[in-house]
């Protein structure tokens, strides 16, 4: 029988609920429980999809061509788990339902309300989901904090599904904030205490109370936040600020935060193997070296944008005992090509990423053309792939006028062009080519060599690709079409032989690395970049 976990924020927003939920996840499959997740976002949009990163951060995308929150990013690298479109809910995706229904006359001319039918399709994406994954605990994040209008509707389905279960088969854990006072030197609880009685009186009692602390919580005040929140002393739980997000659920498990959990849900526990995980922290913790890496895109202002890429660099150096150090280089700025030369003076290798839009690309061609020039190790990731073709037809196949017709619609050379598929869709949201395609790898080649396979399955998004037409022009010139679509018809990934590294993808890797199993292609650029170091000693 499926016990389910809700998760809450209160006093401010950013708490970093999800990296909470995912290490709870994290230490329940550590024991061999299964886990599944879902994040409800109470915004109007029916998914992230339409979302400018600036705001909201990275799109992430599942295998089934969900596009989602980030926070389900962090949710498959924890619990090391794929999810789908049933683990993202927005009330857009809730209200869009709901007036379908409407409109078909599904409601027999009734009043259509929040209260029983917006609350009651709330309920019925959690069901769908147990349904579908069937796991021991299902980890319900509500997006926002407590006391948000739009979170109302999300929080009444919660009291009611508790209700409905009854105890001991669901439990809300209430993340919260213990702001410090330097002047009077205390750790205050009376935010969160505030918090829980609004959360209260929504009919909504916290069994665990997990608060977010700059420095550890006195006992004295620990008893208070038991007391005055009426939860059990054990049940208050402390997440300190940590150096990496990887430490947390070995800081959880210290405090017997699964424990808690198991016994309110009346589950006898079982042994724990964090062993492995235990390894990974040691590496983050002791690093024999350094790299830098630059990732030069569009977002760099807000690192949340490019969040996968990040930990997927980090993955890739915890794997060699490297830190790694990232290096934002606004593509703009390197439209100068000294400026260009002069930011990438310093690196140890770079990132072009993926990315919407005209601006900032000729910028992100320099870069690339530096990289090939210099032999500077370097991955493209989708619009990073993109370029890499036009600059490579630009600059080494002599077609002077290559673009994207993404960038330029009437270019005489598009070497990059829209999709067939995609050449009559009609607005947005949901439309791009999403989610997990197979792809076939070329024998010898690099791309190859990591995967250490010959079909591989990788995660998409976007409405643009290699044109075909260009293919025997540009291989003529050396570039390698190393990774294509069953059909041979999609270029997937390309490369340059006779270079360290230098590969760029169509697909999104991001998605699919985990901190104990980096991707092969991000392992394979660090792996590149420390290889280099050690012979220049
Ligand atoms: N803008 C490009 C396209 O739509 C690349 C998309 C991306 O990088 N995710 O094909």
């Amino acid at each position: 029988m499926t016990k389910y976990i809700f998760i809450t924020g209160g006093v401010v927003s950013s708490l970093g609920k999800g990296i909470i939920g995912a290490s709870l996840g994290k230490l329940l499959r550590a024991r061999g429980f299964s886990v599944a997740i879902q994040k409800f976002d109470p915004y109007i949009n029916v998914d992230p999809g339409t979302m400018s990163p600036f705001q909201h951060g990275e799109v992430f995308v599942t295998d089934d061509g969900a596009e989602t929150d980030l926070d389900l990013g962090h949710y498959e690298r924890f619990i090391d788990t794929n999810f789908s479109q049933l683990s993202s809910v927005t009330s857009g995706s809730v209200y869009q339902t709901v007036i379908n229904k409407e409109r078909r006359g599904d409601y027999l001319g009734g009043t259509v309300q929040v209260i029983p039918h917006i609350t009651n399709e709330i309920k019925s994406r959690i069901i769908k989901a147990q349904k579908s994954f069937k796991p021991d605990f299902q980890i319900i994040e509500i997006g926002g904090t407590i006391g948000d209008i739009e979170g109302l509707p999300f929080i009444e389905s919660v009291r009611q599904f508790k209700t409905e279960v009854g105890i001991g088969n669901a439990i809300n854990i209430h993340c919260t904030l213990l702001p410090y006072l330097p002047t009077s030197g205390e750790l205050k609880t009376k935010p969160s205490q505030h918090s829980v009685s609004q959360l209260r009186s929504y009919g909504l009692q916290p069994e665990i109370l997990v608060c977010r602390t700059s420095k550890p919580i006195p006992k004295t005040e620990k008893d208070k936040l038991a007391l005055f929140c009426s939860v059990s002393k054990e049940a208050v739980i402390e997440c300190r600020d940590m150096k990496s997000i990887y430490e947390v659920p070995l800081a959880l498990e210290e405090q017997k935060f699964a424990e808690v959990v198991l016994k309110l849900l009346h589950v006898e526990d079982k042994k724990v193997n964090l062993d492995g995980w235990k390894d990974l922290v040691e590496r983050i913790n002791h690093p024999k070296d350094t790299i830098k890496i630059a990732i030069a895109g569009k977002y760099t202002k807000l690192s949340d944008a490019y969040i996968s890429v990040v930990e997927s660099i980090k993955h890739a150096g915890y794997s060699n005992n490297v830190k790694t150090e990232i290096k934002w280089i606004n593509s703009e700025e390197c439209i100068d090509s000294n400026k260009c030369k002069e930011l990438m003076s310093d690196i140890d290798g770079v990132i072009v990423p993926g990315g919407f839009g005209a601006r900032g690309i000729e910028g992100k061609l320099n870069v690339i053309k530096y990289a090939r020039e210099n032999n500077l190790p370097f991955l493209g990731i989708c619009l990073g792939m993109q370029c890499a073709v036009i600059e490579y037809a630009r600059n080494v196949a002599g077609l002077k006028n290559a673009n994207s017709t993404e960038f330029d619609e009437n270019s005489s050379t598009p070497v990059i062009d829209l999709m067939l598929e995609q050449k009559n869709v009609k607005g947005y949201g949901g439309t791009m080519r999403l989610g997990a395609y197979d792809c076939h790898l070329k024998k010898g080649t690099k791309a190859q060599e990591v995967y250490g396979t010959s079909k591989i399955s990788e995660r998409h998004r976007h409405r643009y690709e290699v044109n075909t037409d260009f293919i025997e022009t540009l291989k003529k010139a050396g570039l390698v079409f190393s990774g294509m679509s069953p059909d041979n018809m999609l270029s997937e990934i390309v490369e340059i032989p006779n270079l360290d590294w230098f590969v760029a993808c169509q697909f999104h890797p991001e998605f699919k690395s985990r901190p104990e199993r980096p991707h092969p292609l991000f392992k394979g650029l660090i792996d590149t970049v420390v290889k280099r170091k050690l012979s220049e000693g």
